[in-house]
């Protein structure tokens, strides 16, 4: 078992670049007091927030959980709704990191603030590697389990489905570890920061690995229809973009890792890109991981942004919606049906698969799904008018909304363990402290 929590000298001494470039508006620094604590990443939601709470240790954690009437964790601040505001927060991104390897079990466990770009370069270096990763490595890895945030790949779960044990910081301040034999682990997983604040974070590992992005362009409307489950299956992650309106559906991105099956020259019909793409059009390449089948480790290829850059635009809002994948084609054909609505208002959308889980209330909970995104322009009314039609439309296929992005409503039914997380919320959390407005008008 390796301790490699020296990689990092102080656990205020963070990697090179995981400040720059991003929107983080907030204060850093031990505050423990009454502060602005700005807005989240998109500058939409100005936290409500008066205090932010840096603890040093677990002990200091526990006595400022337990102490608060009112309270819930702050990620990387890369959700687009009210979704973390309360009346106080706590950051954990001055907790000593404590990464800890350990080999025999491949797992990795971590103290919940760091972001995946933080550990996946300690794990890179140590030889190891997680099976999937978002679009951007900024996130908090606590952040993102909490929403059922994913990647994409017909075989990867979640980044929540990595998850094998669990420490968190009780309304009461006692310090609960949940592991796969307790019976309300499903429910613990994707919390949406509901039970308490998550203080440590074990996930599955394995050897390190090479990734090549190779991406097509030009692929026809026609071709995607009759060839979709061949296309998300022809690579360990594929994500395909779209405005919805252009002849051609637009790129597709392949990623595959060397000891695969080399991507084809040509994807039904799509040809290969000449030189390396942004998602969005018309903005600079410069930020993306590289591509052109330049092959390099999994940490500078899955996301699709790079760590010292600001991923995607920064000018935007966004929204998802999670469907069985038995209904994908169907699905894409109806939001098709909206694309003159929808264009005036959108950047790219991205259609990205994932496989089934059975955490309670991920996004995918026992089915296999596609994510339908779309990476708005800043225009919060426009889209919000948007987001019913959109959600009528993909209504009878039980689309799921992604819980950190915009939405308009969740059908609770399409969550059938819903009554036994907010059982297990009851019961960690009997005077409501972890709950907030979200949480009323979406889950309790
Ligand atoms: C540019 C951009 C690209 C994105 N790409 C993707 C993508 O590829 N795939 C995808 O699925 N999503 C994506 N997202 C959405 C994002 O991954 C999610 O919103 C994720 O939850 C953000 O994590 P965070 O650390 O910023 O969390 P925050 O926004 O800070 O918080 C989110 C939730 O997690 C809770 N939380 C945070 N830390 C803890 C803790 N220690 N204990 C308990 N609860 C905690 C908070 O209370 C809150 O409920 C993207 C967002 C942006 C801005």
């Amino acid at each position: 078992m390796a301790d490699v929590t020296a990689l990092f000298n102080t656990p205020k001494q963070r990697l090179p670049g995981i400040w720059v470039g991003e929107h983080c508006t907030g204060v850093r620094g031990r505050h423990n007091g009454r502060v602005n604590i700005g807005t989240n990443w998109a500058k939409y939601h100005t936290y409500r927030a008066s205090t932010l709470h840096e603890p040093r240790t677990i002990e200091e954690l526990q006595d400022v959980v337990s102490t608060a009437p009112k309270i819930r964790a702050l990620g990387s601040r890369h959700s687009f709704n009210d979704l973390a505001d309360s009346a106080e927060l706590v950051s954990l991104a001055a907790l000593d990191p404590a990464i800890v390897i350990d080999d025999e079990s491949e797992t990795v466990s971590f103290s919940a603030g760091l972001r995946y770009g933080e550990l996946g370069v300690v794990l890179q270096e140590a030889g190891w590697a997680l099976r999937n990763l978002a679009s951007l490595p900024h996130i908090s890895v606590a952040g993102a389990i909490a929403t059922s945030t994913h990647g994409s790949g017909v075989n990867n779960g979640t980044l929540a489905r990595a998850v094998t044990a669990l420490e968190i910081v009780t309304a009461s301040g006692e310090l609960r570890a949940i592991g796969p034999v307790d019976p309300e682990f499903d429910g613990a997983v994707v919390s949406l920061g509901a039970l308490g604040i998550v203080s440590r974070i074990t996930l599955d590992i394995e050897p390190t690995y090479e990734v090549r992005q190779d991406v097509f362009s030009g692929l026809s409307w026609n071709s995607l229809i009759d060839n979709y489950d061949g296309i998300v299956s022809r690579a360990y992650s594929a994500s395909i973009f779209t405005n919805w309106v252009d002849d051609a559906v637009g790129d597709v991105w392949l990623k595959s890792r060397i000891t695969d099956r080399k991507p084809p020259q040509e994807l039904y019909g799509a040809a290969k890109a000449a030189t390396d793409v942004h998602p969005l059009p018309g903005v600079s390449a410069s930020s993306t991981t590289p591509q052109s089948g330049v092959a390099g480790p999994w940490i500078d290829r899955l996301p699709h942004f790079r760590m010292d850059f600001t991923p995607s635009n920064g000018e935007e809002l966004q929204s998802e919606y999670i469907v069985p994948r038995q209904h994908a084609v169907a699905a894409i054909l109806a939001v098709r049906a909206l694309g003159e609505r929808i264009a005036p208002h959108l950047q790219i959308t991205e259609l990205r698969t994932m496989a089934a889980d059975s955490l309670w209330l991920s996004g995918a909970y026992e089915t296999d799904a596609v994510g339908i995104h779309f990476t708005w322009k800043f225009e919060p009314a426009e889209v919000l008018a948007l987001l019913p039609l959109i959600e009528d439309t993909l209504a009878p296929f039980d689309a799921r909304p992604h819980w950190g992005k915009l939405f308009h409503t969740v059908r609770r039914e399409l969550y059938p363990r819903l009554p036994d997380f907010v059982a297990l919320a009851d019961e960690l959390d009997p005077s409501g402290k972890f709950r907030n407005d979200y949480l009323e008008r979406n889950v309790f």
